[in-house]
């Protein structure tokens, strides 16, 4: 086996592929976080799905004082690399809102 066939076998499926990624510069409020490359600003999870985590959801939110969870200043969902991150989170999520 040689070394880029080996390099392929460790990326995950998901890696390189449309469905995990795309980018709408047409949006109005385009790009709508700052600190993530604009040609690797990641749209599909415009709204998180990790919100719904509350406090444990792993991102850089803070707390206002009227108790709303404020995710202005953060990139997890925006960033390509955290494709496999939120997706994995999905059970978690279901099993989140199963115990309320
Ligand atoms: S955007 Fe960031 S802070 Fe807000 S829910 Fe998602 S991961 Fe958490």
């Amino acid at each position: 086996m040689v070394v880029s066939e080996m390099r392929e076998e460790k990326k995950a499926h998901w890696e390189g592929k449309h469905f995990s990624f795309f980018t709408n510069r047409e949006c109005e409020y385009f790009p709508c976080h700052k600190g993530v490359d604009p040609a690797e600003f990641n749209c599909l999870f415009c709204y998180c799905p990790l919100y719904a985590l509350g406090e444990d959801c792993g991102g850089g939110f803070k707390i206002l004082e009227n108790g709303i969870k404020d995710c202005g200043g953060c990139t997890l969902p925006h960033r390509r690399e955290n494709y496999g991150k939120i997706t994995g989170e999905f059970q978690r999520i279901v099993d989140t809102f199963r115990k309320k």
